[in-house]
């Protein structure tokens, strides 16, 4: 299926690896320039080589931390206008409900809402103004179904998403969509971190906590960078147009819900 999508341009935000840069090489099979952004100058660099050299598309690398305002600002001027935004940031560290403090609470806040909400800020007005645009904003299933061990995340994430499904409606009649796309567990450094995490509160090996782990999903494996890469690239489509504020769940089954 073409999604129509050549010769566009998208910011695809902490990008250097795991599902930000499965989106961005699945933007890049479609056609679309980026931008690309991440705190480290070596995988990105890397990362940006490799998908100018496979897919042909420019590629522009930003380092800079997204979640900070001059980080911010240096990617948004190096973007300049785009017609896709990707938003994306590191996830907040697991813990225990009783032991985050006010400081934790805002640096989840920073990073997983109201960093996403100052780029659509940014951008959204320009993707109005020209009649088209696409925003995705990777958020997680914690929003659908809390992970106990990730209360900054599931607390971070549902403000962004009370702002998207609120704003998502008011500027749909300018032909600018914007949606979550919610990752289940996928084979990425998030991932490992995770799993290694509860190795070592269980005594076992991450091996055996990623078994344990893919036993509780339907599909019995975990996600990839890719098959996220390519939902994230439908939502960008022109097919997606009537898709407005809606939480789409890639998790293999994971969330235990009719709905
Ligand atoms: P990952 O494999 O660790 O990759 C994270 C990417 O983001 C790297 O390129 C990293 O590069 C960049 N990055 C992180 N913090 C950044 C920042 N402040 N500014 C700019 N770039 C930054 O993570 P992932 O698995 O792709 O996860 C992406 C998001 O999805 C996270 O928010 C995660 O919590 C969420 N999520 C993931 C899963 C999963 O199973 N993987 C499930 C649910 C939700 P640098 O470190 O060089 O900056």
């Amino acid at each position: 299926m073409d999604f129509g999508l050549n010769g566009k341009k998208a910011l695809v935000c902490a990008s250097s690896k795991g599902l930000g840069r499965g989106c961005a090489e699945a933007l890049a099979g479609e056609g679309v320039d980026l931008i690309l952004n991440a705190r480290g100058a070596e995988a990105l660099e890397e990362t940006a080589k490799h998908i100018n050299q496979t897919y042909g598309v420019d590629v522009k690398a930003v380092v800079a931390d997204i979640t900070s305002e001059e980080g911010r600002a240096k990617v948004l001027e190096a973007a300049g206008d785009v017609d896709i935004l990707v938003t994306n940031a590191g996830g907040p560290p697991p813990g225990l409900w009783i032991d985050w403090d006010r400081d934790d609470f805002i640096a989840a806040l920073d990073a997983n809402m109201l960093t996403p909400i100052a780029l659509m800020k940014a951008l959204v007005p320009g993707m109005m103004e020209r009649g088209w645009g696409r925003v995705v904003n990777i958020t997680s299933q914690s929003v659908k179904s809390p992970i106990p061990a990730l209360g900054l995340s599931n607390s971070a994430r549902a403000g962004l998403t009370g702002y998207v499904a609120g704003t998502a409606r008011q500027v749909a009649e300018k032909g600018v969509t914007i949606n979550n796309l919610l990752p289940g567990i996928h084979a990425t450094d998030r991932a490992i971190s995770l799993d290694g995490g509860v190795a070592a509160k269980e005594g076992i090996t991450i091996e055996e906590a990623k078994k344990k782990r893919e036993a509780t999903i339907p599909v019995r494996r975990y996600g990839t960078a890719e098959e996220f890469g390519a939902a994230c690239a439908f939502l960008c489509s022109q097919q997606a147009a009537f898709m407005i504020g809606q939480n789409i769940l890639h998790d293999g089954g994971g969330v235990n819900a009719t709905l």
